[in-house]
């Protein structure tokens, strides 16, 4: 996105908008030590573990892994994005907003927008009035979508007419080039009809899309007719406001119940998530008309923890559930897949069963393991070597996923379990499954530590220790000359932990603080200003004998152990003599590598010596 508010203007913002008064006119903060803290406004608990701290003008959530400077705050709270965030509170400190020349005019996506909403309340009036519209009535009768629902999503319906929405826009004065850039009108050259272009939505049942801040991005149309040329539902294009893999249908509503929860609940389709509003489990949320992507996985975890994943009970959404819960076990995100009686979707289910049925239906969900296994094996013939082999293997695939290592263990345990296979018959296998995937890499993120932050999943724990060392060089002075020295930052792997280490590096230099420094480097990366926030909160965690820098030096052994170790591995595909030698070199390092005054010496030497 481009950069609208120039950097002086957002400094100025920061400046004069310190982050404990912020949050402090949201809620009541406590003292507490040098900082203030209170009980969690994005997870629910009840004892706090919301700490503010005004010297770094950083939050950090103990509980939930919260966190950032003031920006991030706005953001996170009120649900808008940077530049909305940025410009509240300007208007909150009395900054004058000069917006910068170039980059996407503010007032251009704003017209987009405008067209979206007000297009939407067109096409529900032509629900409403029009006599065209009266089969489209019909079927939302059958379909049991009630006034007090159509209302709510705003359902309406698009005309069967080429010009519908050309002829409104005419009458309201917006410019052709608008509408097709909103995607609601397409133009084709070829087709004699008009220079104009033409309606993209014609006899549909109209479902309004909503970004997380309430506003309408796109549309989703329902066929009316049982045609089988049409196809059932057309999506809004991708636009400057329609990213169609960061969309969550109903995630507006659906966030603020997730974040009580922490659980979300994932459906294949629109009607089925209207259903689950409606009747009051309104953690549900379905991706646009696509596979499920990293980004909904990223987004759905800043709210919850876990997701219940209920598709359609045919083969297709048996595939389809096993696919999404591999994007969310991706994520660090617990996966479980509930199971329909036959023939059934969630919105049929919940009319027949009512809401305290379903419930339990979700409740009774699988893990994606035991899922997936059941599944298979109902597919495969499991009697026989090769389609047991073909489920394992499967089902190990799926847990290669899984960036954390004590869930992995669960999830091979139960695998073994329902294949009858031993335990470490399948680790072996994943270990090498897992060592192919990160081949020429860094050596797999071995996330070990019971107990630990679910967030710290996603990054290298021993990466995400220096950079909580490397946060206090301001008054460690001589961390800076022993990373420059000993560790290329190429070799730390994470790109977050990189960045956060970099960042202390030109805090040293520059005297800012490294939240303010990220913020440069971060947009839009909420996750860098989010661990900075964490390594900076993070408590004390060295003996009274140990500084620092002695811990920064055992990091960096580590790290370039796990250099070497991964070179070795990789060694067994080299030619035989370059490969004895340089293994026998290896083993030679990494034996010296255990200790400070005998590892600096190798480390000088492989950096200044091949
Ligand atoms: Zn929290």
């Amino acid at each position: 996105m481009a950069k609208i508010i120039p950097k002086r203007v957002l400094d100025e913002i920061r400046f004069r908008n310190d982050i404990a008064d912020v949050v402090g006119s949201y809620f009541a903060l406590k003292r507490a030590g040098s900082g203030f803290k209170a009980v969690c406004p994005f997870h629910k608990e009840k004892t706090p573990s919301f700490h503010v701290n005004p010297q770094r003008q950083i939050y950090h959530c103990f509980g939930c892994g919260a966190g950032g400077d003031v920006f991030s705050f706005i953001m996170q709270y009120e649900g808008v994005d940077f530049t909305t965030a940025a410009k509240l509170l300007a208007q909150r400190a009395g900054v004058p907003l000069e917006l910068e020349e170039g980059g996407e005019p503010a007032g251009r996506k704003d017209v987009l927008y405008r067209i979206h909403e007000e297009v939407a309340q067109f096409y529900r009036r032509c629900l409403l009035q029009l006599k065209s519209a009266a089969g489209a009535r019909a079927y939302l009768q059958k379909r049991k979508l009630t006034e007090a629902i159509g209302e709510e999503f705003m359902i309406g319906f698009a005309p069967d007419r080429w010009d519908a929405v050309l002829k409104w826009g005419e009458k309201h004065k917006f410019d052709p080039a608008a509408l097709e850039r909103c995607g609601l009108v397409v133009r084709k050259e070829t087709a004699a009809r008009s220079r104009q272009g033409y309606d993209r939505f014609r006899n549909r049942i109209m479902f309004p899309i909503r970004d997380e801040q309430g506003r309408v991005i796109g549309f989703s149309g329902r066929a009316l007719g049982g045609d089988d040329q049409t196809a059932k539902y057309v999506n809004s294009p991708e636009t400057p406001l329609f990213k169609k893999s960061r969309v969550l249908y109903a995630l507006q509503t659906a966030r603020r119940h997730i974040v009580e929860t922490r659980e979300a609940v994932i459906c294949e389709g629109q009607i089925d998530v209207i259903r689950c509003h409606a009747s009051g489990l309104q953690t549900a949320v379905a991706a646009q008309g696509t596979a499920f992507t990293e980004d909904h996985a990223r987004i759905l975890r800043r709210y919850a923890d876990s997701v219940v994943i209920v598709f359609d009970p045919d083969r297709a959404g048996e595939d389809a559930a096993v696919r999404a819960g591999t994007t969310f076990l991706d994520a660090g995100l617990a996966v479980r897949i509930a199971t329909l009686p036959p023939g059934e979707d969630p919105d049929s289910f919940l009319l027949k069963h009512g809401v305290d049925a379903f419930r339990e239906l979700l409740g009774k969900a699988e893990p994606v393991i035991r899922y997936q296994v059941r599944v298979l094996s109902s597919r495969e013939d499991v009697r026989s070597e090769v389609g047991l082999l073909r489920v394992a293997r499967a089902a190990l695939e799926t847990i290669t996923h899984s960036p954390n290592a004590v869930q992995r263990a669960r999830l091979v345990q139960t695998a073994a379990e329902l294949l009858n296979l031993p335990v470490a018959a399948l680790q072996d296998d994943l270990r090498q499954m897992r060592r192919r995937r990160y081949r020429g890499g860094a050596a797999p993120p071995e996330n070990a530590t019971p107990g630990s932050d679910r967030r710290d999943a996603a990054h290298p724990p021993h990466e995400v220790s220096l950079c909580e060392h490397m946060v206090h060089i301001a008054e460690h002075a001589e961390l800076g000359p022993l990373v420059e020295k000993y560790l290329p930052l190429e070799m730390i792997s994470d790109p977050v932990c990189r960045d956060i280490v970099r960042a202390a590096l030109d805090s040293a230099v520059s005297g800012r603080g490294i939240q303010d420094i990220v913020r440069d480097y971060a947009d839009p990366s909420e996750e860098l200003q989010r661990l900075a926030a964490e390594v900076q909160a993070a408590p004390n965690r060295l003996s009274e004998d140990v500084t620092h820098v002695d811990a920064a030096r055992d990091l960096i052994l580590r790290i370039w152990r796990g250099r070497f170790q991964t070179e070795r591995r990789a060694l067994r595909d080299a030619a035989p003599e370059e490969q004895r030698q340089r293994a026998a070199e290896i083993t030679y390092h990494l034996n010296r590598l255990k200790n400070w005054e005998d590892g600096a010496p190798v480390i000088e030497f492989e950096l200044g010596g091949a």
